[in-house]
């Protein structure tokens, strides 16, 4: 397996790079306005591929927090009376941005979170597309007006914003994670505080620039970087003014915070960690399913929470499938996701590169065999090889917890209960992958299955249009679809003396 040099980055390229980072605001948006952290603590942002510090962000303090929260309660009246074409509008031109800017984007991301380049163009698309669904759902929230059974009443339902928002997002899809939840907030009418992760603030930063740029009124979106999210998240969250937490995570943080919640009773959207199953049966197209096992274990280097994490395969074609695998798996490039040749990045941060290399050392302490790669890369970066792992036992730590990265550990299974049972032996709930020629297994399998997306002959299936959300402790919600603007309605009912007994 080769890794490149970890800063192959010409003149030109370097040049392009400070360029995009000197547009990228570094500040926090409060009311419209860029400005300061109330104290002037700043963080710094560093690309994991070399170790460099990009640049500094301001830091948001608990008085930040307070100020970004009297903003969205103060814009939220006047937002939500403003007429869902405007809304929509906005999103619209947005959209068109994201895609005129797509090229800054794209290279931001892969600075900041180490994605490669070609991958951070995919999440520019994936992102973008959430603005434009959401401008299309915007006008068409209904509700409905009917006589009620007993003929005394006629009700009028209709779906009001549920109130400013608090938006925490993660840092390994930077951009896409912030417009899946302040696009439909803008739809339904929610002003909102976005708090990116510390580690990626700067493709929020600059997305929120082209929400500005759209023409979203100053208080609608604030957004407060900070790189101590308890410090804002809890005034926010104990203001009663708040409505709602919308998070993606850790299903750690994700406890917690809807523990914080409770307190307010606040409504809660939970995008949670994942141990997805990926299904091969003996029956299956293997070209389909080695390209979907690349696509859903390889891309974004294993740091997605749709990842699969446990290839489970039939015992007749586990051998032939392990080759063909261990056959695209080596010929991967490993290096700085500037680089074109490159297909897989650095890991975010050397704690994210030492629990992926320590749980390969757990595996391979029971027993498991090294297919493909297991070493970290050496010198500044964090990199970590594309690994592929056989023979894995079933309590090994690498099959139950979430790996986060490029390793794919192969269990086999003899027939469909086991396969569905080895799938479900997870608290996990969010993405899972099927193969099979079986139009019928696959089908069924769906419905064996606990899991909130189920991928049936494909390796990637996330779609703005589609509802995406997991069960059992993956979390609660679903973000896209008809379904995504719904979390940030509330229904009210007005009961109305029936026209005929007023007669
Ligand atoms: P994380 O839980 O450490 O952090 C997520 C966000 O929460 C960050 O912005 C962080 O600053 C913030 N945070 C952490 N502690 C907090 C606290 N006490 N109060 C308020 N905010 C706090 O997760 P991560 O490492 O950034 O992301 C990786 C995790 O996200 C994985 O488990 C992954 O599966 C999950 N994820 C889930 C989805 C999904 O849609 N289900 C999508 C992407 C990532």
């Amino acid at each position: 397996m080769s890794i490149l040099d970890k800063d192959p980055a010409s003149a030109p390229e370097k040049e392009r790079a400070a360029a995009v980072l000197a547009r990228t605001p570094t500040g926090l948006l409060i009311n419209g306005q860029w400005q300061k952290s109330s104290d002037g603590s700043t963080f710094k942002v560093e690309n994991p591929a070399t170790g460099e510090i990009l640049t500094t962000v301001a830091s948001a303090t608990a008085a930040d927090a307070s100020a970004a929260m009297d903003a969205a309660a103060h814009a939220q009246e006047s937002w939500a009376r403003t007429p869902t074409r405007v809304r929509a509008e906005i999103l619209r031109r947005a959209f068109d941005l994201v895609h005129e800017r797509s090229e800054d984007l794209a290279l931001l991301m892969t600075l900041e979170m180490g994605k490669p380049l070609a991958q951070a163009h995919g999440e520019v698309v994936y992102g973008g597309e959430f603005l434009r669904w959401f401008s299309e759902e915007a006008v068409r929230d209904y509700g409905r007006y009917a006589p009620v059974p007993e003929g005394n009443l006629r009700m009028v339902v209709t779906h009001k914003p549920v109130g400013p928002c608090l938006l925490i997002t993660p840092w390994n899809f930077p951009l896409a994670m912030a417009t899946r939840k302040v696009a439909p907030a803008i739809a339904a009418g929610c002003t909102m505080i976005l708090k990116p992760a510390a580690l990626t603030p700067l493709t929020a930063n600059y997305f929120a620039q082209i929400m500005i740029d759209a023409g979203l009124p100053a208080g609608v979106l604030n957004v407060i970087p900070t790189d101590s999210a308890a410090t804002v998240s809890e005034p926010i969250m104990s203001d009663p003014r708040l409505r709602k937490i919308s998070f993606t995570g850790s299903t750690a943080v994700g406890k917690h915070l809807m523990k914080v919640a409770a307190e307010n009773v606040l409504r809660t959207s939970m995008e949670l960690g994942g141990n997805g199953p990926l299904l091969v049966f003996e029956d299956a197209d293997l070209d389909k399913a080695v390209a979907g096992a690349m696509a859903a274990k390889m891309r974004n280097m294993g740091e997605a929470c749709t990842a699969a994490n446990r290839l489970l395969v039939h015992e007749s074609i586990a051998e032939e499938f392990v080759a063909r695998l261990a056959q695209q798996m080596s010929a991967l490039t490993l290096g700085s996701g500037t680089d074109d040749r490159v297909d897989v990045g650095p890991l975010i941060d050397a704690k994210a590169r030492d629990s992926v290399e320590q749980l390969v050392s757990d595996a391979v302490a029971r027993g498991a065999e090294v297919v493909v790669g297991g070493r970290r890369g050496d010198g500044p970066g964090y990199f970590y090889e594309p690994t592929l792992l056989r023979n894995v036992p079933a309590e090994a730590r690498v099959i139950g917890e979430e790996i986060f990265g490029p390793v794919a550990p192969v269990l086999t299974f003899s027939d469909e209960d086991e396969a569905v049972a080895l799938a479900n032996s997870t608290e996990y709930g969010l993405a899972s992958y099927v193969f099979t020629e079986d139009f019928s297994r696959g089908l069924r399998i769906g419905d064996r299955i606990e899991f909130g997306l189920v991928g049936v002959n494909v390796g990637v299936i996330s779609n703005a249009a589609a509802p995406f959300g997991g069960v059992k402790q993956s979390g609660l919600g679903r973000e896209g679809g008809a379904e995504g603007i719904a979390e940030y309605t509330t229904t009210q009912y007005l009961g109305i003396e029936d026209p005929w007994r007023a007669a």
